[in-house]
């Protein structure tokens, strides 16, 4: 019997092989696999004949390879053309260097045929169409077709073959977890129609139903998460008292002999952590700070006073080399302090075994260790972090203080709802005398110049430069995009021939990564192409360029987020953001960049400009959480905040919703069970 929890890999038609592939998609268990949603859809719906066909159509067409052969260019490459006839005449179709469909035509020349119409020495042809075999059921044409994220060995083609078994052939049925009442009150659609309609549209309005299911059902197992975690956070008392009267005119005479003087957002922040850690109920506080606007100083401060108390203190990243920054920054800090500092990253395991500040990745939480004197732990970028991950950390301890750190572009009055557990401090001024970077919006006639300035600044000033592009492959769907791995090759190749070009993006294993970024740091790397996703705080001094492809693709706190590596010493630096839209509104939009330099209301700005631009989710950078979901979307959120709370009031244990318990249970959430 399969279910949804079955891992893909006990089904026949994907085995060990794929399965291993999938996982790059997160793909690990049927439930995965069928909410892998997709990215857009092709319009094949309408359906025709060869004689009504018209230039720029379209279409999907019924019909017979009447005539199929291989023919070579001079360049060596080979061409198939065929002569696709149906009742009424006969069009041309090209492919390129697919040699082994002549045969295959040959033997089932009966297909559907599926692309847009076009001319070619004044005769209609159809150039790289899909197709697919006549059988009972159409998948690949004929109807809106479901283009799927992809990675190398699974095509979208793939998942519609896989998921249209699934839902169709073995006939799985889906037990709705939502209860009934919540499913009425706010007008969704079954979870079984849900995932039915979004693989399966009949309409582009059946979409919209369905990712509406879909995105209610994120924001509210979210909130609901929150909710119960609240709850369980509620009861508990801190076992290691911190005494803070005492160690005022220490902290003080700290902050005295810093380098620079702290912004009064930052001064407010470490009043309000100060004001936590005298309570006996732990602290959960959440510090959303701008990049740059100096999150690690204020809890270089809190960790101070931990170890004032005599207690130890956890500072975790996300990655190593996040890790291995924080513990050069932090050990500068406390050179004339008596405090010993350790590093632990998957790498480096700390020499002494005693240590009043443990700085790392999540090997911290892996390695057996006693955690039974920690007071305060501190996570940065937390997003990056699983539930299970954080619920991990505060096993370790007694119960200890926690402070989580991020720079994810949300306004406050969504983060306040979203984030109900957590308490809320903003840094939103920037340290004083930062140069804002100069950013300009590049247009496609003014490319090569802004290579040419580039290559002129990395020479003169050995300056070093960042290229963000918006994928890793060129994907079917969207062939304007740069990807990071063509980029990379034309830019090292032809355009920055003389200079040293790396490449960084989410595929790669954590080793080539390190090596990627470490090679940057140390001044071994030039540029630096990357995907969005992987450079979340790095802190790169002497990058002082970053080169934005697709710029139209990102939201304006996105393009914020990743102007925010450069520019963070007080030293001139450069956006360029390059598009290929000449969208009017889209122009307006990216020019807000050049005169607002705050995240905050540049966020607000997003919320506000939604639907204005062919944005894309934030899930692709990373920055959320969500998977489907708008974090932006104020309405939904507040409807599912609603939601939850009516479930939770009726039923506080969830007793009447096995199936809901179950969706949660497996974040081993403690706050669902009775005290
Ligand atoms: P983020 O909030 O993105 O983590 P960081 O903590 O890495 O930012 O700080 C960015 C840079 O700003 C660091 O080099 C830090 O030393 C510096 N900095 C932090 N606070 C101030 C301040 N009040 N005045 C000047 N520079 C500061
Ligand atoms: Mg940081």
């Amino acid at each position: 019997m399969i279910s949804l929890k079955t891992p893909v890999s006990e089904l026949r038609m994907i085995g060990s092989v794929f399965s291993h592939k999938l996982d790059n998609l997160d793909i690990k268990t049927i439930e995965n696999l069928l909410n892998h949603i997709p990215r857009r859809y092709e319009d094949f719906s309408l359906k025709t004949k060869i004689n009504l066909l018209q230039e720029g159509e379209r279409v999907t067409v019924c019909g017979k390879i009447t005539d199929i052969k291989n023919i070579y260019t001079k360049y060596g490459k080979k061409i198939q053309r065929a002569v696709f006839t149906d009742d009424t005449g006969s069009i041309e179709i090209i492919w390129y260097n697919q040699p082994y469909l002549v045969n295959y035509l040959k033997i089932n020349p009966d297909i559907y045929v599926a692309g847009i119409v076009k001319t070619f020495s004044r005769k209609l042809v159809f150039e790289s169409p899909d197709f697919e075999i006549i059988k009972s059921s159409q998948l690949h044409t004929g109807r809106l077709v479901p283009i799927y994220p992809e990675t190398s060995g699974i095509t979208s083609k793939w998942i519609r073959t896989r998921i249209d078994s699934l839902l169709h052939k073995l006939n799985l049925h889906i037990m709705d977890y939502l209860p009934q009442e919540i499913r009425d009150n706010y007008l969704l659609l079954s979870e079984n129609d849900a995932l039915n309609q979004i693989h399966f549209p009949k309409s582009f309005t059946e979409i919209e139903r369905a990712k509406r299911r879909l995105m209610f059902d994120e924001l509210f197992l979210f909130q609901l998460k929150t909710n119960l975690k609240k709850r369980e956070w509620k009861n508990k008392k801190v076992k290691l008292i911190f005494e803070t009267s005492l160690y005022m005119a220490k902290i003080r005479q700290f902050i005295n002999e810093l380098p620079f003087e702290l912004t009064s957002d930052q001064n407010k922040a470490i009043n309000e952590i100060i004001g936590d850690l005298t309570k006996n109920k732990p602290m959960n506080r959440l510090l959303e700070g701008d990049v740059g606007s100096g999150k690690t100083v204020v809890a270089a401060v809190a960790l101070y006073l931990c170890c004032l108390n005599g207690y130890k203190g956890i500072f975790m990243a996300p990655t190593e080399i996040l890790a291995r920054q924080h513990f050069e920054v932090i050990n500068n800090y406390f050179t004339k302090y008596d405090i010993k500092i350790a590093l632990m990253t998957g790498k480096s395991k700390p020499k002494e075994k005693q240590w009043d500040i443990m700085i790392g990745t999540h090997a911290i939480l892996y390695v057996e260790n006693n955690y039974t004197n920690v007071g305060l732990v501190i996570i940065d970028e937390q997003q990056r972090f699983g539930v299970e991950q954080r619920i991990r950390l505060r096993e370790k301890g007694n119960n200890p203080h926690l402070l989580t750190m991020t720079a994810t572009p949300i306004p406050r009055t969504i983060a306040l709802t979203l984030y109900s557990d957590l308490d809320l401090s903003t840094l939103n001024l920037m340290p004083k005398g930062r140069i804002k970077p100069k950013t300009w919006i590049v247009p496609s006639e003014k490319r090569n110049s802004a290579y040419e300035w580039i290559r002129n600044k990395i020479t003169e000033t050995k300056c070093q430069a960042f290229i963000v592009c918006p994928f890793i492959e060129i994907s079917d769907s969207l062939e304007s995009v740069k990807s990071a791995k063509e980029e990379f090759k034309k830019l090292k190749d032809t355009i920055f021939p003389l200079l040293k070009i790396g490449l960084l993006h989410g595929r790669l294993n954590p080793d080539e990564k390190n090596r990627a970024l470490k090679n940057f740091s140390e001044g071994k790397i030039d540029i630096l192409v990357s995907t969005p996703v992987v450079e979340v705080g790095i802190d790169i001094p002497n990058a002082s360029i970053i080169l934005i492809e697709g710029a139209e693709r990102f939201g304006l706190a996105q393009l914020h987020q990743l102007r925010g590596r450069i520019g963070r010493r007080n030293q001139e630096s450069f956006c360029l953001l390059f598009s290929e839209s000449n969208n009017s509104m889209t122009m307006k939009r990216l020019k807000i960049l050049q005169t607002t330099y705050s995240g905050s209301r540049l966020s607000e700005l997003d919320l506000k400009l939604r639907g204005m631009g062919d944005m894309f989710g934030t899930k692709q950078h990373g920055l959320s959480d969500f998977k489907i979901a708008d974090i932006t979307d104020l309405v939904l959120i507040k409807e599912t905040k609603e939601a939850v709370n009516k479930v939770l009031t009726n039923d506080p244990y969830l007793s009447r919703f096995p199936l809901l318990r179950g969706k949660i249970e497996s974040d081993k959430i403690t706050g669902i069970a009775p005290d």
